[in-house]
C-alpha cells in the first residue's frame, strides 16, 4: 500500500497527540540512576518514508539515551569486520528471558543466545574491541552513528555512561562469566567501558530514524545512495530484530506491531517497515519486559492505520 506524504504526516501527528493524552505511561527505568531523571511525559515519533519524507510528531528533536538500540549498529559494524564468523561467538535465537539474564549462559558454554540481549551485545562489543584500542573502538561506533544519521553533533551522554559504570554489576557478572568460557577476548573492564558508552549515545527520534534507513531499503540509504551493508545482510539483521529485538517481549511485539524493531531501556524503539520506512519512537515509561510501553502502542496504531505490518493488513 502506498501512503501519501500528507496522509503519513497526519497519521503521525494524530498518534503523537493521542499518546500524549494517555494516562498510562509505564515506569521509567531506575536501575541506571541517571535514566530515572528523564521526564516520563516525553513522547516523540518520526517516520521517514522511501522518498525521504520526514513525518514528525511530539518531542521528535529531543535527544534521549538510545541504550540497547545501539546494539543494532554494533552488530552491523561487527558483521562488517568479521562477517558470518560472528555467529560462532553469539547465537541468533530468541532468548525468552529478560535482557540481563545470566541463566542460559551456563547451559550454552558462555555463548549468548543472540546479539541483542546484554550478554550477546557485550560479546559483540568485545569483537569490535579486538580490532581497536578502547578509545578508537568507541570513536568508530560513534562515527558510524553520526555518518548514518548524517549528523556530526551526536555525542555520548557521559553522565549516563558514568552512572551505568558505577552500578552495572549485573553486566559485569555477565562479562566475567563469558570470559570464564573464553568467549570474551579482551579485559572485561575495557569491554564494559565501551559497552556502557555506546549504550549512552544520545540521539533524537529524527536522527535515529535517519540512521535506520539502510535497514528499510536493502542496505542502502535511498537519499544519499550510500550502501551500508549488502541487501542480504540488511534482511538478516531485520530478521534478528524481529525475533530478538524486544527480549522476552519479542513475540508480543511481532503479534501487535508486526515489524522488526529494537528497543532500549531509555524508552526508544527503532522499527523497520521493509521497503517503506524507518521509524523511531520514544516514550521513557517501560512495560514489564523493559520495552517502551507507549512506544509499542504508538507503533501498533501506526502499522494498523497504514497497513504496514509485514504479516499483512
Ligand atoms: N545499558 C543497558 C544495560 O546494559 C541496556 C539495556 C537495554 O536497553 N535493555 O542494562
Amino acid at each position: 500500500m502506498n501512503t501519501s506524504a500528507s496522509r503519513l504526516e497526519s497519521v503521525v501527528r494524530e498518534i503523537a497527540e493521542e499518546m500524549r493524552a494517555r494516562p498510562d505511561r509505564g515506569e521509567v527505568a531506575t536501575y541506571i540512576p541517571e535514566l530515572a531523571r528523564v521526564d516520563p511525559g516525553a513522547f516523540g515519533l518520526v517516520v521517514i518514508d522511501a522518498d525521504g519524507t520526514v513525518a514528525a510528531g511530539g518531542d521528535s528533536d529531543v535527544p534521549f539515551s538510545i541504550q540497547s538500540i545501539s546494539k543494532v549498529f554494533t552488530l552491523t559494524l561487527a558483521l562488517g569486520m568479521v562477517g558470518d564468523r560472528l555467529w560462532r561467538r553469539v547465537g541468533r535465537e530468541p532468548s525468552g528471558s529478560p535482557f540481563n539474564s545470566i541463566v542460559q549462559l551456563e547451559y550454552e558454554r558462555g555463548i549468548p543466545r543472540n546479539p541483542f540481549i546484554n550478554a550477546g551485545a557485550i560479546a559483540v562489543t568485545d569483537l569490535i574491541l579486538s580490532r581497536h584500542k578502547p578509545r578508537e573502538a568507541l570513536g568508530e561506533i560513534l562515527r558510524f552513528m553520526q555518518v548514518l544519521a548524517q549528523d556530526s553533533s551526536i555525542v555520548i551522554d557521559e553522565a549516563v555512561a558514568a552512572s551505568e559504570q558505577r552500578t552495572g554489576f549485573r553486566n559485569g557478572a555477565l562479562a566475567h562469566y563469558m570470559k570464564s568460557f573464553g568467549v570474551i577476548e579482551n579485559p572485561v573492564e575495557y569491554v564494559l567501558g565501551v559497552y556502557f558508552h555506546h549504550c549512552a549515545i544520545a540521539m533524537t527520534c529524527r536522527q535515529l530514524a535517519t540512521a535506520g534507513r539502510f535497514l528499510a531499503h536493502a542496505g542502502r540509504d535511498p537519499t544519499t545512495g550510500h550502501s551500508v551493508v549488502p541487501p542480504e545482510r540488511a534482511r538478516r539483521i531485520n530478521a534478528v530484530m524481529l525475533t530478538c529485538g524486544h527480549y522476552d517481549g519479542s513475540g508480543e511485539f511481532a503479534y501487535r506491531v508486526g515489524l522488526p524493531g529494537k528497543s532500549g531501556v531509555g524508552g526508544g524503539i527503532l522499527a523497520v517497515a521493509p521497503g517503506k520506512a524507518s521509524i523511531a519512537v520514544w516514550s521513557p515509561g517501560l512495560d514489564a519486559a523493559g520495552n517502551s510501553h507507549l512506544g509499542r502502542i504508538a507503533l501498533e496504531a501506526l502499522t494498523r492505520r497504514l497497513g504496514w505490518s509485514i504479516f499483512g493488513v
